[in-house]
């Protein structure tokens, strides 16, 4: 007998699977789902009349791919507060079982299982918020719940659960469901669980889009387990539960070329909270600090007066009495924000604001995600689809001394004019906003020789757009590089990034010449970024760049 079988609601199991009409078929006429024949008057979206797959099959296989397992052993659901819901529905009889839980932990576990009609028994973390296996092995054989969450790593604690224990209590517990709800997971150095969620039968592993993808407005999450539980899910789903613009959205995130953005933003939340933690850790109205997720967990002495202060600031966290006496779970912001959250504990934060910017700019020819960071010289990790231009990309930002990271796909069959293009408009504006209000920049920059070849590059940041290019190259294309493309590329980031640029350039190789062109730039806007001392004066008798 499967799991489902042995553990479902019995009238779950007898239930037909719903009748919706199902995923849209191409070139069919389709009079099957009562549904508006005229687009939506929604520009861009005008197949919003249509009812979107009752399960994305694109989207479920790109995240099954994305947590190593098969499409059959994962269910999308509307984030992963509609799986936990779906799973109370599934397997919960009102008024008979029991849903057991990890105090303190995600309130939804309790709030979805007293919904469904569903008991709640509770145990609780140890000392110093520690999980002790043993003592929830001892109290799920005493309570035998239905289904037994454990949160990992924890909201709001950040006690992280090792692995053996989730799979030595499933093992232990066969008439129980062992969810691990992984909702931080990538925060956490530790692997996943969700391979051995195939492989042991009551195990189930719960991740969302929400938190690591940037993604909790398109609400997706997912459910991972064998396939006779997913199926069970798939009957108690509501019809068609996922929005076209938010498989559409998911899509576009989880491009596997936009994998190592995620993970810089990652690396960057984790510095973060860990920079964060350190200039917390000498606050005396601070009794503990505690790093998970992509949060902090303090234990304060005095909540009420920090709630006021808090709200004189605006900044909102959550407070968590319930967890510990003084409880307080803090995300972590952007560094700007987390300075304003420091400023409320009395910490002033040297640091000058952030000069990081990130672009996404997809049109029907390129997609292209796009970061400086102006105060960082690493990483620079460049991928144009067209390996001299990285290379020259990737000159501009170490003689600039900033990192810069791309990737892009592009039309490059077509041709390579739009990747070209639309990366240098992407580079223009990343830095435009990266210099935000432009305070203490050098704003000027110049020059220098290679070989045979002079290259000067002037440039003045200075809010308005002006190119100019003295030169000429005698080969039509270096390193596959169209040279027409070279004067097209400066003018283009000219007019994204509001700088005048003056580039000439003399000499007899054209390889050179172009590397000339590139390096020059970079040193100019080294030069043109660079802050200059700490005066933080604006480089303008006017006031305004
Ligand atoms: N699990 C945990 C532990 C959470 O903290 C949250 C959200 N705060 C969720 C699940 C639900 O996330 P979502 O529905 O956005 O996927």
């Amino acid at each position: 007998m499967s799991i489902a079988q042995r553990l479902a609601r019995p009238e779950i199991l007898a239930l037909p699977p719903i009748d919706i009409a199902g995923a849209p078929v191409p070139g069919t006429i389709r009079l099957d789902a009562n549904e508006n024949p005229y687009p939506a008057l929604v520009q861009g979206q005008s197949a919003l009349n249509r009812y979107p797959e009752p399960q994305p099959a694109d989207l479920a296989r790109r995240m099954a791919d994305l947590y190593g397992v098969d499409a059959q052993n994962l269910w999308v659901s509307r984030g992963s507060d509609d799986a936990i819901d779906l799973l109370m529905r599934a397997f919960c009889t009102a008024g008979r079982d029991t849903v057991g839980i990890v105090e303190p932990t995600f309130a939804a576990y309790a709030q979805f299982a007293q919904i469904q009609g569903a008991k709640v028994a509770a145990t609780r973390l140890g000392a110093d918020f520690t999980f002790d296996a043993d003592e929830v092995l001892r109290f799920a054989q005493t309570e035998q719940p239905k289904i037994l969450f454990l949160c990992t790593p924890n909201n709001p604690t950040g006690t992280r659960i090792a692995d053996a224990a989730v799979e030595r209590l499933a093992r232990a517990l066969p008439d129980t469901l062992v969810v691990a709800d992984e909702a931080y997971g990538e925060f956490d150095e530790a692997p996943s669980l969700a391979p051995l969620a195939a492989s042991i039968a009551n195990l189930v592993v719960l991740r969302t889009l929400s938190k690591a993808y940037g993604l909790a407005g398109a609400r997706i999450g997912c459910a991972i387990a064998a396939p006779d539980i997913i199926g069970l899910l798939a009957k108690v789903s509501p019809p068609y539960p996922l929005p076209e613009p938010s498989i559409r959205a998911a899509l576009d995130a989880l491009g596997p070329e936009r994998m190592s953005a995620h993970a810089d933003r990652i690396r960057l939340i984790l510095a973060e909270r860990a920079r964060v933690a350190t200039a917390l850790a000498d606050v005396a109205e601070i009794r503990s600090i505690r790093e998970g997720g992509n949060f902090l967990f303090l234990e304060v002495a005095d909540p009420e007066a920090l709630a006021k202060r808090l709200a004189a600031a605006a900044v909102r966290v959550r407070f968590r009495p319930n967890a510990a006496p003084g409880g307080v779970r803090i995300t972590i912001g952007l560094p700007a924000e987390n300075a304003a959250l420091l400023a409320v504990f009395g910490v002033t934060d040297g640091d000058r604001p952030s000069r990081r910017a990130e672009i996404v700019r997809d049109t029907k020819e390129t997609r292209i995600v796009l970061a400086v960071d102006l105060d960082r010289p690493e990483p620079r990790r460049i991928d144009s689809g067209i390996a001299f231009y990285d290379h020259m990309l990737d000159q501009v930002a170490a003689h600039g001394g900033f990192s810069l990271t791309l990737a892009c796909s592009g039309d490059l069959g077509i041709d390579q004019h739009h990747s070209i293009e639309d990366v240098a408009i992407a580079l223009g504006q990343a830095l435009k906003e990266a210099l935000g209000d432009k305070r203490g920049i050098g704003r000027f920059g110049f020059a220098m020789p290679m070989d045979e070849t002079s290259a000067e590059v002037l440039i003045d940041l200075s809010g308005r757009p002006f190119a100019k290019f003295d030169g000429g190259f005698d080969s039509e294309t270096v390193g596959g590089l169209p040279t027409q493309m070279v004067p097209h590329i400066f003018r283009s980031i000219a007019d994204s990034l509001g700088a005048a640029i003056h580039v000439r350039v003399t000499g007899d190789n054209d390889h050179h010449k172009v590397e000339a062109c590139f390096k020059a730039f970079g040193r100019a806007l080294r030069q043109g970024l660079a802050i200059d001392g700490a005066s933080g004066a604006l480089p303008s008798t006017k006031g305004m760049l």
